[in-house]
């Protein structure tokens, strides 16, 4: 396959719908639950009945600015709520309440590093503005027939449009992980492409290097995961650079991502006027935002992952694999954090974190939030291996049990009986023991074979069941052999 990448410089820009994690919807008190049975969460505003007047949701004004602030944006104290004119069958109203010219913030930055690069970039983000989502045209549900599921229509959304800054594949990638761990952190989504509320269309243009002219974009929809927007991305310019090559012209469509099959379609043209008419809400007065309110929500702001990072990196000298690990979300620094102060060694927390709960975590498909061991319960386990009460392999099999059981490690090992064992007369009971059953080998030992050392220890672990602590095995051997 061509590296088109030689020649061609791919260019980006990504424009992202976050859902907010509200209680009610954006406009009426109807529930903003996913997963309600189709067209409950539902009432005259959101079905658009006549008569029925919308009332703007304060607590979706507070998570769109926190959004806005943790993303370095300039708020504007004055928005306005504006009608987007189009039909379609899941959007009741005829239009979508939108905000236009007078967004709720502009002109954001979001400081972004590309795996395997060591600089950073930072991309500007050109807008962010709160909308209503529409409802849910349901094709496979019936025969030949579309259902609509209006539960989803005018709950609370905000769009973060970037500036076309982005350079490749794989940093449109890192933008969109970077976005969804700041808008995680600042609590204002729970940001789950799975459940639709993080959603990603991507434009995307091809242009010669040194070439200041941006090229003919294209819209790359349908994509449910990160890496599918990589992969989409990829193709999409792919099919542009080689279009290019042939001396033909893009066209401006949109794009249909295939995921089965890893390719990109043309979208079926319906005649796409994008001539929204917007035009002011004659229903909403403009959003008049008071600047004290806005100065709390910025001092309310708990701290972003660059500053936790920074903080963890100082106070508890972790490298960068275990910074990307304990700070990839909040609860998991959280978690992190409470482990580590209550233990005392950051780096063996960290550890246990990125390997056994990390696998742990996988294998249930939990998040930690929901994990049963909580931070002092494993920060309780990791002092038993540090003071020689547990092996490194035994732990594991601890921590298992404290997670289907619930208790502690000091009462699971009890009832496992894998406490080790470091008392001296014990272990030389056991060692002993050892020399009686195999003459040859401690005679061997005496006379100063070194290399039966192995065997020796080998065998006194054996018998202790593997409780008895190596290093002293090994300690009171070597006194024996002078
Ligand atoms: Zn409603």
């Amino acid at each position: 396959m061509t590296d088109w990448s030689q020649k061609y410089e791919m260019v980006v820009g990504l424009e992202v719908h976050v859902q907010l994690k509200t209680r009610s919807k954006m406009f009426c008190g109807c529930s903003a639950d996913f997963g309600a049975p189709p067209n409950v969460n539902t009432c005259p505003v959101c079905l658009a009945l006549p008569g029925a007047l919308p009332v703007i949701n304060a607590e979706a004004v507070r998570l769109a600015l926190r959004a806005a602030i943790a993303l370095d944006f300039t708020i504007n104290l004055q928005s306005v709520f504006a009608r987007k004119n189009y039909f379609y069958p899941d959007l009741p109203k005829g239009y979508q309440i939108s905000q236009y010219d007078e967004p709720i913030a502009v002109r954001g930055t979001l400081r972004v590093r590309t795996p395997g690069e060591t600089a950073t970039h930072d991309i500007a983000i050109t807008r962010l503005h709160m909308e209503e989502d529409a409802g849910k045209s349901v094709h496979d549900r019936y025969p030949r027939k579309t259902a609509i599921d209006l539960n989803r229509a005018g709950v609370p959304l905000i769009e973060i449009v970037s500036e076309p800054d982005i350079r490749s594949a794989a940093e449109a990638g890192a933008y969109l992980r970077t976005l969804k761990q700041i808008l995680e952190y600042a609590g204002v989504s729970d940001v789950s492409m799975e459940e639709g509320s993080l959603r990603v269309d991507a434009n995307v243009s091809a242009r010669l290097h040194g070439a200041t002219e941006l090229g003919t974009k294209t819209e790359v929809k349908n994509v449910n995961s990160f890496s599918a927007v990589e992969r989409s991305l990829q193709r999409e310019f792919e099919r542009q650079c080689a279009m290019l090559d042939r001396g033909e012209v893009v066209r401006q469509e949109t794009m249909i991502w295939d995921a089965s099959r890893g390719t990109v379609r043309p979208a079926r043209s319906k005649e796409e006027s994008h001539d929204y008419r917007y035009f002011p809400d004659p229903d909403l007065p403009p959003l008049i935002l008071d600047p004290d309110y806005v100065a709390r929500l910025r001092h309310t702001l708990p701290e972003m992952p660059r500053q936790l990072r920074q903080r963890f990196a100082t106070e508890f000298g972790l490298n960068d694999a275990e910074l990307d690990a304990v700070t990839a979300e909040s609860s998991l620094a959280a978690y992190f954090e409470g482990v580590a102060r209550a233990h005392g060694d950051a780096n063996a927390a960290a550890k246990w974190m990125m390997g056994e709960l990390a696998a742990a975590l996988n294998e249930t498909g939990t998040g930690i939030r929901d994990f049963p061991v909580r931070a002092p319960q494993l920060a309780e386990l990791l002092d038993m291996v540090r003071d020689g009460k547990l092996s490194h392999t035994a732990a594991k099999g601890v921590f298992a049990t404290m997670r289907s059981s619930g208790k502690s490690a000091p009462v699971v090992a009890a009832e496992m009986a894998v406490t080790q064992v470091g008392d001296d007369s014990q272990i030389e009971q056991w060692i002993e023991e050892v020399f009686a059953e195999l003459p040859a080998e401690t005679s061997r030992f005496r006379a100063g074979e070194k290399k039966l050392t192995g065997v020796l220890v080998g065998a006194v672990m054996k018998k202790s069941k593997g409780r008895a602590d190596p290093k002293k095995v090994n300690a009171l051997l070597s006194k024996v052999a002078g």
